[in-house]
């Protein structure tokens, strides 16, 4: 089945070429491949997997769909099961947003709510351009790959996103998060910037994709206040961060930011697609039809999506993620102290990313930020920044003379997870640079699976790290 795979599927397969595996059956963290082996899944179908697979709540909602005679597709119809999916998902919004809410059921991918919402801003505000951020990842149709961090568009105007590890600026901490915001303000305020006012601001709570890299809840407050005061409609993409994932039911109640727009997919469908577009009533500027698609009334998806709100709702699973994704990091920063190619371990509740570094490339900014083969990505977060030598510490303070993070290691990152792979533990790859492993594992996880999910990791850390013949160097990592 694999070759049959690999002779008839497009080169564009992701997933498939460094996950060889034909999944037969699969119940919560575990799936069973065609060949009998078992395997945690910690990429939970690209996060989109709140409560794992087959959750029997999931299940059941599907087959009352089914035995009940509804019919599985109505376009965008009225239907009970609509209805009840509608009314559960205004229950969770942030207050401030459920009051005056109005939802829109997009076609059924993240990618198709991400141009619905950027289609909402441009025709309620009548303007053109788009504040995005580096390091994005909004989608692949042609909208939403314009404001994701590879992209270039002349309407997009690419702000930079704080981060610790890779500040743009050398500092990182509430001084980088500080920079990243004046610059931000800056722009929009000097006639002579050559941005004009855009039609709104697309930001990821914590981007995913692009290494999992938490935005500082202080500067997404800024980026609130900032947007607020000049009119400019802020859009919250909480396609993977949604649904309890980041240790509360949707990523922007961590800073309290209400967005006008927020854009969701992935786990509020239960496994099965579907996409909306939240908003304030104020935006519904739309002519009827102004924006349609044939498959937006997937019945199942709605009714397995409403179940899965529920469960994540009633049985406290936001804060299950973030009590137990905090454990889960200090444990793997303790990894990090282990090894010296372990540059950095971050997240926020279960998402999770692991960024392997090559400390044999120069941090003198010789090699820096090239040693992944990719030419440094274009994104402006490690080469070309204002700073030529600053090595970003933690939690603000002064930058540390001389030095920086080592380059991103692709190939030790991808080694780890065929490591993984090798011990039974699937994990997803991410980062501008591919560097960093990460973890997205279902909301349901127990701690005995999440120990065994570490323990299987530390083990593929340790081989991946013997076979490049780099020493395990003890506890030496400052
Ligand atoms: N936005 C974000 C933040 C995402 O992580 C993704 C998918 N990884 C998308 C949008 C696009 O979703 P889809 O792949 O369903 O089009």
């Amino acid at each position: 089945m694999l070759r049959r795979q690999s002779s008839r599927e497009s080169a564009a397969r992701t997933y498939a070429r460094s996950l060889p595996i034909v999944p037969v059956r699969a119940r919560g963290l575990t799936i069973e491949g065609a060949d009998g082996r078992r395997y945690l899944d910690c990429l939970s179908g690209a996060g989109s997997l709140a409560l794992g697979h087959n959750h029997p709540v999931v299940l059941e909602a599907i087959r009352g769909v089914l035995d009940s005679g509804a019919p599985l597709h109505v376009l965008d119809l009225a239907t009970p099961v609509k209805d009840a999916f509608t009314s559960e998902l205004f229950a969770t919004l942030p207050p401030g947003l459920a009051d005056s809410a109005r939802i829109q059921f997009c076609g059924p991918a993240g990618t198709d709510a991400v141009e619905a919402a950027l289609k909402l801003v441009r025709t309620a505000t009548g303007r053109d351009g788009l504040l995005a951020f580096s390091g994005a990842y909004h989608g692949m149709t042609a909208g939403a790959l314009a404001v994701s961090g590879g992209a270039h568009s002349a309407r997009v105007t690419r702000l930079p996103y704080p981060q610790d590890y890779r500040c743009p600026f050398g500092t990182g901490g509430e001084q980088g998060a500080r920079l990243a915001a004046r610059w931000t303000e800056s722009l929009l305020d000097d006639p002579k910037s050559g941005v004009s006012t855009p039609a709104g601001m697309i930001v990821e709570p914590v981007q995913g994709e692009g290494g999992v890299i938490p935005a500082p809840d202080g500067w997404l407050r800024r980026m609130r206040e900032i947007t607020a005061d000049r009119g400019i409609p802020l859009i919250a993409d909480e396609v993977q961060t949604g649904v309890g994932r980041t240790g509360a039911f949707w990523a922007v109640e961590h800073s309290g930011v209400v967005p006008d727009v927020m854009v969701l997919s992935k786990a509020i469908g239960g496994s099965l697609p579907l996409a909306v577009i939240v908003y304030r009533e104020e935006l519904d500027t739309w002519r009827p039809g102004a924006h349609a698609g044939t498959f937006r009334g997937n019945q199942l998806a709605m009714a397995a999506g409403t179940a899965t709100l529920k469960y994540v709702r009633e049985n406290g699973l936001a804060e299950r993620a973030a009590q137990l994704g905090e454990r889960m990091t200090a444990q793997l920063r303790g990894l990090g102290d282990e090894y010296e190619r372990i540059g950095d371990v971050r997240g926020r509740g279960l998402m999770i990313g692991v960024e392997f570094v090559d400390p044999g490339v120069g941090r003198d900014g010789a090699g820096a930020g090239d040693g992944t083969g990719d030419g440094g990505g274009g994104d402006g977060s490690v080469d070309g920044g204002p700073i030529e030598d600053g090595r970003p510490i933690q939690d603000g303070g002064s930058v540390e003379d001389g030095a920086r993070p080592h380059p991103a290691d692709p190939v030790l990152a991808a080694a780890v997870q065929r490591e993984c792979l090798r011990r039974g533990l699937i994990v997803e790859l991410g980062g501008r640079h591919a560097g960093v492993v990460r973890l997205l594992p279902p909301l349901t996880i127990s701690d005995e699976q999440a120990e065994a999910v570490l323990d299987r990791l530390a083990d593929a850390v340790a081989a991946a790290d013997a076979a490049i013949q780099r020493p395990h160097r003890g506890s030496t990592k400052q």
